[in-house]
C-alpha cells in the first residue's frame, strides 16, 4: 500500500531591488515540506502539522533573506 503523506506549501510574494541590474522586481518564493514520520524535532518526535508550518515560515524568511537577484540574473548566473 502506498502511504501519501501531507504536502504543504507556503509562497510569498516579495518585492526586491535586484542586486546585479538594479531593477525593482516581484519574486515568489514557494518551499513545501512534507508531514511524515521522517520529518521529526530534535527531540525525536514526528513534527505536527502546525509545526511543519512554523518550519516552512522560517524556511521561506532564510530564502527570503538571501533572494537578491531577479529571476533573470539569478539565471544568468547560474550559467557557466
Ligand atoms: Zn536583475
Amino acid at each position: 500500500m502506498i502511504q501519501r503523506f501531507e504536502e504543504i506549501t507556503r509562497k510569498r510574494t516579495i518585492s526586491i531591488i535586484c542586486g546585479h541590474c538594479a531593477k525593482p522586481r516581484r519574486r515568489t518564493l514557494s518551499v513545501t515540506h512534507t508531514v511524515n514520520p521522517f520529518n521529526q524535532n530534535p527531540d525525536g518526535s514526528v513534527r505536527t502539522h502546525e509545526q511543519v508550518v512554523d518550519c516552512l515560515r522560517a524556511d521561506l524568511d532564510a530564502l527570503h533573506r538571501k533572494t537578491v537577484l531577479c529571476t533573470t540574473c539569478e539565471k544568468e548566473r547560474k550559467q557557466p
